[in-house]
């Protein structure tokens, strides 16, 4: 079956320095698939560095790969034809972080919610327009009348941030990637927003991508858990068992980390404590071979720093890319679908 949107053996660098010669690794031969059949709601997690909004970017279509391909409905992003562009915009919605960046302040509220409607030629009357951005305010459980007509200023974060989840769902897309959509909005109305998402993804059958540096909502709004390290995957599965039952050492010192059971709270803030026995370790030099985590590793072994770890397939809904697991079955990384819910 084609997948609805595919990484295929994606790297991405950046240059760096000057005249840019130096190379920053985002994302390193990832592989994953997102499939709409069966709507899920899919975390991707990672401390800063870790490539989740190069990853994100990607499959918005913002970047392209250095090597790889991105897929949609099985063809190459860079050739897709007019037509094919605009059922992709169509398909796949983002909601980034800031909202109030998209808003225009001269500007009602309406204005972001038009725009789409427009375009899209989603209305052919005023009046329906207008009944299109009330069920979809309704949606997410905005009240439209005290909405519409509103400027950005006069509404919180996270109204604002409602809206444009509202707007999202105005284009019935079958995917929305979140780039930390919630972090910038407060504690008190993160579990608002995120059930809004949730409502899409169980009512609406949009499948959801949830790309976060918090652990603790990933748990609480996801099905499934892709963990990156340095633009690697380090760990991925049912986000039950991850989260509950960590395998790969990053994994289990960011769950360590977490304020359970405290969800206003994030992880990642506060510093993880490392075992000085990773210094009985000789990291090689550039990086380049070797598990990325070895120089953070409370286990690391000497063939740790000679050769990249496979992901091991430590139970059915579960793999690692360690090799503290490598008396499991490899799984090939254009596999881990099976994983998934
Ligand atoms: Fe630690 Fe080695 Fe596993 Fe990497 S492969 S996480 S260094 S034990």
């Amino acid at each position: 079956m084609t997948a609805f949107l595919e990484l295929r053996n994606v790297t991405k660098e950046f240059g760096r320095g000057i005249f840019r010669k130096k190379r920053t690794v985002a994302l390193d031969n990832l592989s994953m698939t997102i499939n709409t059949d069966k709507p899920v709601v899919k975390a991707i997690a990672g401390e800063s560095g870790s490539g989740k909004t190069t990853l994100g970017m990607m499959l918005m279509g913002f970047l392209q790969p250095s090597s790889g391909s991105v897929l949609y409905q099985g063809k190459d992003m860079r050739s897709l034809n007019r037509h094919e562009q605009q059922n992709f915009r169509r398909d796949v919605q983002a909601i980034f972080q800031d909202p109030f960046s998209v808003y225009n302040p001269f500007y009602p509220v309406d204005h972001v919610l038009e725009m789409p409607i427009e375009k899209f030629k989603l209305a052919k009357s005023r009046r329906e327009a207008r009944l299109l951005m009330e069920n979809a305010l309704s949606a997410v459980g905005m009240q439209p009348e005290e909405t519409l007509g509103r400027f950005p200023h006069q509404l919180s974060g996270g109204q604002r941030q409602r809206i444009m989840v509202a707007r999202a769902l105005l284009l019935k897309p079958r995917l929305i990637i979140a780039d930390e959509p919630v972090s910038m909005v407060d504690a008190s109305l993160r579990a608002t927003i995120l059930e809004s998402l949730r409502k899409l993804n169980r009512e609406f059958g949009i499948s959801i991508l949830y790309i976060t540096h918090d652990l603790t909502t990933a748990y609480h709004v996801s099905n499934d858990i892709m963990v990156l390290y340095r633009g690697e995957l380090a760990e991925v599965g049912d986000v039950e068992h991850v989260i509950k039952d960590p395998q790969h050492p990053y994994t289990q010192l960011l769950v360590d980390s977490i304020p359970w059971p405290d969800l206003d709270q994030t992880w990642g803030t506060k510093e993880i404590k490392l075992s000085s026995s990773i210094a009985q370790v000789k990291v090689n030099g550039n990086g380049a071979v070797g598990c990325k985590f070895a120089d953070r590793c409370p286990h690391a072994m000497t063939i740790c720093v000679q050769k990249s770890p496979p992901l091991y397939l430590v139970n059915p809904t579960r793999a690692s890319a360690c090799f503290l697991h490598q008396d499991a079955p490899i799984i090939p990384r254009e596999e881990i679908d099976r994983l998934m819910a």
